[in-house]
């Protein structure tokens, strides 16, 4: 998901959460909302899809000067369209919007928990655990109340709050998520990526730090942070925001993400030294990592699929079949550029096999003689709980099936994964120990319960 959230009584902020959404689109297309607050009242639009199907008109709010908004990515189960954020709630406390960027893992307990004490939930969502804690809670102020909430709940969540009088900014003590702080002349902004702020002309400030709440309103921003001690922080960023999540133009805690990606491709040319006549990619995911390989390898990097742009990312897609569908919609081949060539062929993952068993075959069919297929990131053999979609495990190729079984499968005459080294150096910017690889190694940072992990390794 996306999340973005605005402070200015100078600027139309529906209209800029719009266009930073927007900026947002690729971190979820299944539905999205925009809340604004003008101090004493606060109203939402939403609705499914993509942001311009979802708004088309802001909510009327003469004077609004806060905001939060959501792009949401579908999860497990999720296309219905009460689970729209962000959730609005009108409490003792006053009204307050909430978007929530993560998975929690202790939703379930805290749902029975808060059912058992007499709160009714009408959606799926996490993020009414949190606002039925933040209402709940007896503590006097709205800060103090989102302390207590935000203390109890475990597992990923950058958090977007706006209430009556302030926007406030929360990022989970592992950081899994990304979240920054941007400034406009009168006001400031918050926002997943830093490539909101470009779109908006907003001015970077910072990344908002794991375990910290950001506060803002007239007097400006504090931070403090809302973890009882330094010891709750364990860092463990995902690493999968560098390799496909992300937006190529934005940098996460300090690293570049296009720049991340340009190295993985560098890496993955070192391990293989493949000879080959072309370096391609499916596009767009895979493409700065393919560049990064023609760069250190000096085979030439080509064009050798076209993407119809109307379409929006395959992976969420319901069935087999008509995942299939969506990827032969989305790219085709061009025979010139492939005809008689040994390719390597580089994407950024493999889930469940689908995109590139059915590429490889495209290329094949249109005359490649060889098809290397170079993956920028290892092997996903277990399932994430920090809200990304990588599957649930039985459908992970590799956690079921070798490599040597996976190029088969996938028909491709060489397979890699880049290496956890390749991948750790082509992130140089943050430490390997602040990175979470769990969809790679299954060592989470936060446990997940049992009866939720579909079990170990097969
Ligand atoms: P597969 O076809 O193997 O199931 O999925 C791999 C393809 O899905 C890759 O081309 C990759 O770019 C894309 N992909 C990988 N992870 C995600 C994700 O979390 N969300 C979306 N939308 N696409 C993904
Ligand atoms: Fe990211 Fe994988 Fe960790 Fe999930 S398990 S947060 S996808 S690195
Ligand atoms: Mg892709």
């Amino acid at each position: 998901c996306g999340v973005f959230g605005m402070y200015d009584r100078h600027l139309n902020v529906g209209n800029f959460t719009y266009w930073g959404l927007f900026a947002l689109q690729h971190r979820g297309q299944e539905s999205a909302g925009i809340a604004i607050s003008d101090g004493s009242n606060i109203e939402v639009t939403k609705g499914m899809g993509l942001i311009t199907e979802a708004i088309k008109q802001l909510p009327d709010v003469p004077g609004g000067f806060i905001t939060s908004g959501h792009v949401r990515y579908s999860t497990t189960g999720s296309n219905n369209p009460k689970n729209i954020q962000p959730l609005v709630i009108h409490y003792q406390g006053g009204d307050m919007a909430v978007a929530h960027n993560g998975n929690l893992t202790n939703a379930l307990d805290l749902r029975r928990e808060l059912e058992g004490s007499g709160s009714i939930f009408q959606t799926t969502m996490d993020s009414e655990v949190i606002v039925n804690l933040i209402a709940r809670s007896k503590a006097e102020s709205t800060e103090e109340r989102i302390v207590e909430a935000v203390r109890r709940i475990e597992g990923a969540f950058s958090l977007v709050i706006s209430t009556n009088d302030k926007l406030i900014g929360v990022r989970d003590a592992n950081g899994f998520r990304p979240l920054c702080l941007g400034k406009t002349e009168h006001g400031y902004v918050l926002s997943s990526e830093t490539c909101a702020l470009d779109a908006i002309k907003a001015e970077f400030v910072r990344h908002i730090d794991p375990g910290e709440m950001v506060i803002i309103d007239d007097s400006g921003v504090r931070s403090r942070l809302f973890v009882e001690s330094e010891a709750a922080i364990n860092k463990a960023l995902c690493v999968f925001e560098y390799i496909y999540f992300a937006r190529s133009d934005s940098e996460i805690d300090g690293q570049s993400v296009y720049q991340a990606r340009l190295n993985m491709g560098r890496e993955l040319a070192r391990e293989t030294k493949y000879e080959a006549d072309l370096v391609m990619s499916i596009p767009d995911s895979g493409t700065t990592a393919a560049l990064g390989y023609a760069r250190e390898s000096g085979i030439p990097f080509g064009e050798g699929l076209i993407k119809n742009r109307y379409m929006g990312r395959t992976f969420i897609k319901p069935d087999q079949a008509q995942r299939e569908l969506a990827v032969r919609m989305k790219l085709n081949a061009v025979a010139d550029v492939v005809k008689g060539k040994r390719i390597v062929l580089i994407d950024d993952s493999i889930v469940r096999g689908t995109t590139s068993g059915i590429i490889v075959r495209m290329l094949k069919e249109a005359g490649a003689k060889e098809i290397y297929m170079c993956v920028s990131s290892p092997a996903i053999e277990y399932p994430c709980h920090y809200g990304i979609d990588t599957s649930v495990r039985k459908e992970l190729i590799a956690a079921t099936h070798t490599t040597d079984q996976i190029r088969e499968y996938i028909q491709a005459d060489k397979l890699h994964y880049l290496s956890r080294e390749g991948l750790c150096r082509a992130v140089s910017g943050v430490p390997e120990a602040e990175l979470c690889f769990a969809c790679f190694d299954g060592d989470y940072a936060v446990s997940v319960p049992e009866d939720q992990d579909e079990g170990g390794k097969y």
